[in-house]
């Protein structure tokens, strides 16, 4: 009867352990494979350090921003740059397969969505504002925020499991003004991991060597010698620091500090979801601490 007991209470013990220790899960959803790369690449590089689980899904199988390919075999490279730079940022990465340049906030695709965040199991789910030049990324602002009451309501997906616990929600870091700037609630110093960032964005060749310059009109910048690229790229792929995001990072790791930070990315807490104190916050991103 002893031996039962000491046996229910060592198996009760691994339970509250493993409760205890499993990794913090975040999901970052983007438009097209390289959004998560560029706006959060660099904090998922610090967070999976941690030995957090983290997920990258783009929405859109990439298969229009080229100005020489398109379709099913656009849609291959860029499954495979995903992939690639997945590895190199130490994340989990998904495409799915929705026609890029054509995204619509639909019902069919927040089911997906749904479905992703719940599968991953979130903790914190991170995407980008609905107010955005591009529809794609306009769109899935949308989507993710339509997705962020539903994922805990049981009869909606209903093969999939309701999240028990409705997570963290943040948005990316974007430039646009109307209706309203960004609000840097998080400011991560990213500083340490750049070079390793670029490296991983350097795996999107189709459009970081590609489509993106010539669309932008600096094609002709683009080294030619593969050896000089990421170099290149690491002048062209910085995230400008706003005065905003300098006195966030002053609040997160103190005044001394932030004036040093190279790169940041910065976060916006939406206020659907759980809404975190400060100290969540910084229980989440234990990297944010007064140095
Ligand atoms: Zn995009």
């Amino acid at each position: 009867m002893k031996r039962y007991f000491v046996l229910a209470f060592l198996i009760c013990l691994t339970f509250i352990t493993q409760a205890q220790t499993s990794p913090i899960r975040v999901i970052m959803i983007g438009a097209h494979p390289d959004d998560c790369d560029q706006d959060g690449g660099g904090t998922a590089i610090l967070l999976s350090k941690l030995g957090y689980a983290v997920k990258f899904v783009s929405v859109t199988n990439g298969d229009a921003g080229h100005q020489e390919i398109g379709g099913g075999m656009l849609a291959k490279r860029r499954l495979a740059e995903a992939k690639e730079a997945g590895k190199r940022f130490g994340v989990e990465y998904d495409v799915l397969d929705n026609h890029d340049g054509e995204l619509i906030p639909s019902l069919d695709v927040r089911l997906q969505v749904i479905r992703k965040i719940r599968e991953w199991n979130a903790d914190i789910v991170i995407a980008p504002r609905p107010n955005d030049y591009h529809p794609d990324h306009r769109y899935t602002g949308v989507l993710v925020q339509d997705a962020a009451y539903m994922v805990a309501v049981p009869n909606v997906v209903p093969h999939v499991p309701p999240l028990k616990k409705n997570p963290v929600f943040l948005y990316f870091q974007d430039f646009f003004q109307r209706p309203n700037p960004f609000r840097p609630d998080i400011a991560v110093d990213i500083s340490a991991v750049f070079l390793q960032k670029i490296h991983a964005l350097d795996a999107h060749e189709s459009q970081v060597y590609e489509w993106l310059p010539w669309i932008g009109g600096y094609l002709d910048q683009v080294p030619k010698e593969i050896a000089k690229r990421e170099q290149w790229l690491a002048t062209n792929r910085t995230i400008r620091i706003t005065p905003e995001v300098r006195t966030s990072l002053e609040k997160w790791y103190g005044k001394e500090h932030a004036a040093q930070v190279q790169h940041a990315e910065g976060f916006e807490i939406c206020e659907y979801g759980n809404q975190p104190s400060e100290a969540d916050i910084r229980k989440m991103f234990p990297m944010l601490k007064k140095k």
